[in-house]
């Protein structure tokens, strides 16, 4: 008796496929620097482009190549020779590389696309494939628009690009347009008709069902699933690749396969991913957006705090995020402003506490959010010890060195310094750092508008280390380099508490 395999194969894309979204290209440097990110997180392939494209393309997909070792590196190419040579070139110095071809089978896409037979395009795709086995050891080929292709036809096709060496059979759902109980059925027709070949499937996201697809088809016997960070893809981008990670372990008891994706490594990796392309996921993304394990609502901070579980199906832990936020806002509670200064290496009396959450509240009535610099105003006896920042003035344009001079109070002093930098931003770091007399590791700075227009307020998080202390501040204000400074002194506040308490 054979048992079916219970390992899914994970199947990054967000290299090739993920950087054709809009705004998200990479160089090759970029791109090796994600790769090695992917590699820790512990996919199994890693597509690193589509070397026919460009030179910069190709020398990516040769970098990649040349350093990744543990996992297998996959590139792209149409099922054309000159094509196929250009990819299988590009990784040559591959320990694992996966020469991927693709050719459209949908009647649409032959004739008004390719303008080719469905004859010529089986002898085309055999012949692709042959070629591509004769230059790496795997091949995997695609069948583009396969969801709405005509299965006698796409089955005659997959068996002969098999036979000629194939073993990883994708079927895309490329305009993402199947529903997952058809796409389902087109993948359970496959997994029976080629047994010896392995199904893999890649799916678009453009009516938001990229990932419920891909569920289908792994229930369907699918082993490869091919998907992107943070979703991103053509159009409305691809399967991503931590809500199919999680849920295949959130519901592992139900569903019953498995990868080996590390999936504590999830969060940094999409924060990776956004640092590198200046694109973030949306707030309410699944496993990864700032608010996937915030809670605001009163009733829901008291019993996260009590228990977990009871509002949350994973822990943050689990996909790397570093602890739930608790967003202040005026439907917080006692609990939740407690938590937040705790973090701040702030404890209070229970009277104490009542008081400023009663003046949390209040603030929160007349602003959205009440930030950690706000709520330190409210505790009178911290605010003549926390560094404050004074004034700033900064310099910067297209033919000058950017320069700062800060002002900041600290233990009842005022002190000034000034410092050039990169630009404005890290001059007033550095100018910070000078007048304080400190030398801090930033080792996080993300900044998001949080109204729109043209006052909106820039929000910014900093993480920083300071001796071995690692903290988090968040200011906000209409000018960037302000909350900036508001921030960083923040997390500079809580890290000297955090010392004394250690002390
Ligand atoms: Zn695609």
């Amino acid at each position: 008796m054979t048992f079916p395999n219970p390992f899914v194969t994970i199947f990054d894309t967000t290299l090739r496929d993920g950087e054709q979204s809009p705004g998200c290209s990479m160089n090759p440097g970029e791109k090796l620097r994600l790769a090695r990110q992917l590699e820790r997180l512990g996919v199994d392939v890693i597509e690193a482009g589509f070397p026919i494209a460009s030179v910069a393309e190709a020398q990516a997909v040769e970098r990649i190549s040349g350093e990744i070792r543990t996992v297998r590196v996959a590139a792209l190419a149409r099922c054309k020779p000159k094509d196929i040579e250009v990819a299988g070139k590009a990784l040559r110095g591959a320990a694992r590389p996966v020469l991927h071809t693709f050719l459209a089978t949908s009647a649409i896409h032959l004739r008004d696309k390719l303008k080719i037979t469905a004859a010529e395009a089986l002898v085309q795709a055999r012949e692709g494939v042959a070629l591509a086995r004769s230059l790496a050891s795997e091949v995997e080929f695609s069948a583009e628009d396969a969801s709405r292709t005509d299965y006698t036809y796409l089955l005659e096709v997959l068996r002969a690009v098999h036979e000629a060496g194939a073993r990883v059979l994708n079927v895309p759902d490329t305009v993402g347009y199947s529903l997952p109980h058809e796409y389902a059925e087109m993948v359970a027709k496959l997994v029976r008709d080629i047994p010896t070949a392995v199904i893999s499937v890649h799916c678009h996201n453009d009516l938001g069902l990229a990932v419920a697809n891909s569920l289908a088809a792994i229930g369907a016997g699918a082993r490869q699933v091919e998907c992107t960070i943070n979703g991103i893809g053509e159009r409305a981008g691809n399967t991503s690749l931590e809500e199919i990670v999680m849920a295949l372990k959130v519901r592992r008891e139900t569903l019953g396969v498995e990868t080996r994706v590390k999936t504590e490594l999830l969060a940094p990796t999409s924060a990776e991913l956004s640092t590198v392309t200046g694109v973030w996921p949306q707030p309410n993304k699944a496993i990864v957006g700032r608010n996937a394990f915030a809670h605001e609502a009163g009733i829901h901070q008291h019993g996260i705090l009590a228990n977990p579980l009871t509002y949350e199906i994973m822990t943050p832990a689990s996909v790397g995020v570093g602890e739930t936020l608790l967003v202040l806002g005026k439907h917080s509670g006692r609990h939740a402003v407690e938590k937040r200064l705790r973090g701040l290496g702030v404890t209070l009396t229970v009277a104490q506490l009542e008081d400023v959450t009663t003046r949390v509240k209040e603030l929160a009535d007349r602003k959205k959010f009440v930030y950690d610099d706000d709520l330190l105003s409210l505790l009178d006896h911290h605010a003549e010890r926390r560094p404050t920042l004074i004034r700033y003035q900064t310099l910067s344009g297209n033919d000058v060195i950017p320069t700062a001079t800060v002002e900041v109070e600290a233990h009842g002093q005022r002190r000034t310094a000034s410092a050039v930098g990169n630009g404005p931003l890290d001059a007033a770091l550095k100018a910070t750092d000078a007048a304080l007399g400190l030398s801090l590791e930033l080792l996080d700075w993300h900044t998001r508008a949080v109204s729109s227009g043209k006052d909106a307020l820039a929000e910014v998080t900093v993480r920083v280390r300071h001796r071995d202390q690692e903290t988090v501040g968040q200011a906000a204000s209409t000018d960037s380099i302000e909350a900036s400074l508001k921030a960083y002194l923040s997390a500079i506040g809580a890290a000297e508490r955090a010392i004394e308490v250690a002390a």
